[in-house]
């Protein structure tokens, strides 16, 4: 991390997105005519699909140009309180809807609206490289739980109740989890809501943005829980169901009071986001699950494709996931070791970038997620790829001594 006297302390305190600086080297290596295999960014390499892209072009010809009501047009969050209510079994009503610039937003704005200075924002780990930084921004602080491979990245409620103290207010997760892909079942997110139903001050941040990427079972919500749904916020978006990720379209629904602070909060920073995106969020929505579906199906193939790879590479330790598009092996047997340049992996940041330099695949390293003994690999990318990635990781890390 640079400091300069220029910038604040709040930006000076806080890290690069780890995703995407290895997105950004990978780019720049690529730039220069190598062939580098990007496992790095998780996104589906899908295009959205059709009638979506349709229902933008219709938005632009109809004039969709200018400034949207700040939480999202009422169509659009009526849609989502529709697919909240058909494919989650959840209760909304539009006031509780905020539409943001990409769930990254929803997140961050929901953050910043609960966490003052000096609170507790409690974080299994391993987490979604933002959140950490998104507390560092509000000036709250992270207190993380740690998981591993044994206990399949997930915690127990008497992990959570361990680390709850006074100044706890709010506890964020993802399930399906970025980065390890590990999904909570009704019974393990039902132990949990035991213990938030002894602490009402805490606030849970559910981000559902995989919900559909879900091998094993239905996706289930913590907002199910009528004991504790007024304190969720729920998040969810388009990029990663409908292949939108760049068109960055997120949502919220929580509390009335939580929702209209976001609404103001947003109303100062960036404004309703893009009118054409929203239109053709509700077309997505429209349209229904077809092309997830067909995605997930991609995605369920190539996971046990990477899971037989993976565990053909000695010194790699991995599950198989049970949701997302993310592996996050282990890969601690490596550290120690050198490179054939004799330069020292001490770390999985060191492992990602000799992965990087030598073996031409973009990966990130785990310490980012709150890990440091694993790396994540996004297998959204297609099976000839994958391969190929796998065969040059399996090469590179056979060089380490
Ligand atoms: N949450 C998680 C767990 C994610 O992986 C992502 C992907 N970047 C986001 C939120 C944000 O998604 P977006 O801003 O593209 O809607
Ligand atoms: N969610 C994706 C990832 O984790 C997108 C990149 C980002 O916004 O961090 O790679």
């Amino acid at each position: 991390m640079s400091t300069t006297t220029i910038l604040s302390d709040r930006i000076n305190s806080l890290s690069e997105s780890a995703t995407l600086k290895m997105t950004k080297l990978g780019r720049e290596l690529a730039a220069k005519g190598i062939n580098v295999i990007s496992l790095s960014v998780g996104e589906p390499d899908f295009n959205t699909p059709d009638h979506v892209k349709e229902a933008a072009k219709k938005a632009l010809d109809d004039n969709y140009t200018r400034y949207t009501p700040v939480p999202g047009y009422p169509d659009l969050r009526q849609a989502i309180v529709k697919k909240l209510k058909e494919e989650n079994g959840l209760d909304y009503d539009i006031s509780q809807i905020v539409v943001s610039t990409g769930a990254k937003q929803s997140l961050s704005n929901v953050i910043l609206t609960l966490v003052n200075p000096g609170d507790q924002v409690i974080i299994p780990t391993p987490y979604w490289v933002s959140y950490s930084e998104m507390v560092v921004l509000a000036e709250g602080e992270s207190v993380f739980i740690p998981t591993d491979l044994d206990s399949n990245f997930k915690i127990t409620a008497a992990q959570l109740e361990a680390a709850i103290t006074p100044k706890t207010k709010v506890f964020m997760f993802s399930s399906p989890c970025n980065p390890t892909g590990s999904v909570y079942s009704k019974d393990e997110l039902e132990a949990l809501v035991k213990v938030f139903e002894k602490y009402p001050n805490i606030y849970i941040i559910a981000d559902e943005i995989y919900e559909h990427i879900n091998f094993v079972d239905k996706h289930e919500s913590i907002a199910q829980f009528d004991s504790i749904k007024d304190r969720v916020i729920l998040i969810n978006g388009f990029s990663k169901a409908y292949a939108m990720t760049g068109w960055r379209l997120g949502y919220i629904a929580a509390s009335k009071e939580i929702a209209a602070a976001n609404d103001k909060l947003q109303g100062q920073t960036t404004s309703g986001t893009c009118s054409i995106a929203q239109r053709a969020g509700i077309a997505a929505y429209a349209g229904g699950l077809e092309s997830v579906n067909k995605m997930k199906e991609a995605f369920a193939r190539r996971r046990q494709l990477v899971y037989d790879l993976l565990n053909d590479i000695p010194g790699i330790k991995t599950n198989l996931p049970d949701g997302a598009f993310y592996f996050f092996p282990e890969v601690k047997s490596f550290f120690g070791k050198k490179d054939p340049e004799g330069n020292l992996i001490k770390n999985s940041g060191d492992l990602a970038l000799y992965l990087l330099n030598y073996g031409h695949v973009a990966t990130v390293d785990g310490g980012s997620f709150g890990n440091d003994n694993y790396i994540r690999l996004s297998y959204a990318a297609s099976d000839e790829s994958l391969t190929e990635a796998l065969r040059r990781i399996k090469e590179a890390l056979a060089k380490l001594a």
